[in-house]
């Protein structure tokens, strides 16, 4: 089962420059609370970074970023706007073991095909220290499907995600939010903000 979707990467790919460029808020709402628990000299892996809007608000208050996208021309422009190189790296190429004290994935698992999802959060688990934090976030539905822009996205329930964490591994704590929000095709949707922990 691929873990990556070729058209959503390649619509990344030539959307880049526009993608990145875009105005949008200077970071992600959830990004605040994440961080506050978090010690300041915290290991952070932040998967499917698109422009390094993210990347570049935790690295501006200090913290240990390790900045990755599945997209080589996004991951070019997030290395120029960070000025320091961004790993090209697809979520099933993760395989860092006990590494990072916190994983952000804002809005990019959502691109994940289903059925490899258990297999990407294992990988994030398995790269978490004990204790380690892992926040993601995902446009909800009854399953899979496209956008008008081509992009794939798993679209799914709460009981799905649940489902497909406990399936990758065993979490000391789960919690899944809900709230409306936009998107880069103009369509507003309800979106998952899951927070995961590891023992
Ligand atoms: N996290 C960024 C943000 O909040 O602005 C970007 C979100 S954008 C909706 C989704 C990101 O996921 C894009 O940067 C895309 O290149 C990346 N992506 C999609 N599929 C991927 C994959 N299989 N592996 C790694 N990155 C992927």
């Amino acid at each position: 089962m691929d873990a990556h979707d070729e058209a959503t990467l390649g619509f990344y790919n030539r959307e880049a420059e526009v993608y990145a460029q875009r105005p949008v808020q200077e970071f992600s709402p959830r990004l605040e609370p994440f961080l506050a628990t978090l010690k300041s000299s915290a290991k952070i892996l932040e998967l499917g970074c698109g422009g390094g809007r993210d990347s570049a608000e935790m690295l501006k208050r200090g913290f240990d970023v390790t900045p990755t996208d599945g997209s080589t021309e996004l991951a070019a422009q997030a290395s120029a706007r960070l000025g320091l190189p961004v790993r090209v790296m697809k979520f099933a190429e993760l395989d860092a073991r006990e590494a990072y004290d916190a994983v952000w994935a804002n809005a990019c698992l959502l691109h994940v095909p289903f059925a490899a999802l258990p297999d990407v959060l294992a990988r994030v688990h398995a790269a978490l220290k004990p204790g380690g934090l892992f926040y993601a976030s995902y446009k909800m539905g009854e399953g899979e499907g496209r956008d008008s822009l081509g992009r794939y996205y798993n679209f799914p329930s709460a009981q799905m995600l649940e489902d497909a964490y406990r399936a990758a591994a065993a979490w000391a704590h789960y919690d899944l939010e809900t709230g409306e929000g936009g998107g880069y095709d103009g369509v507003p949707r309800q979106w998952a903000h899951v927070t995961a922990r590891k023992a």
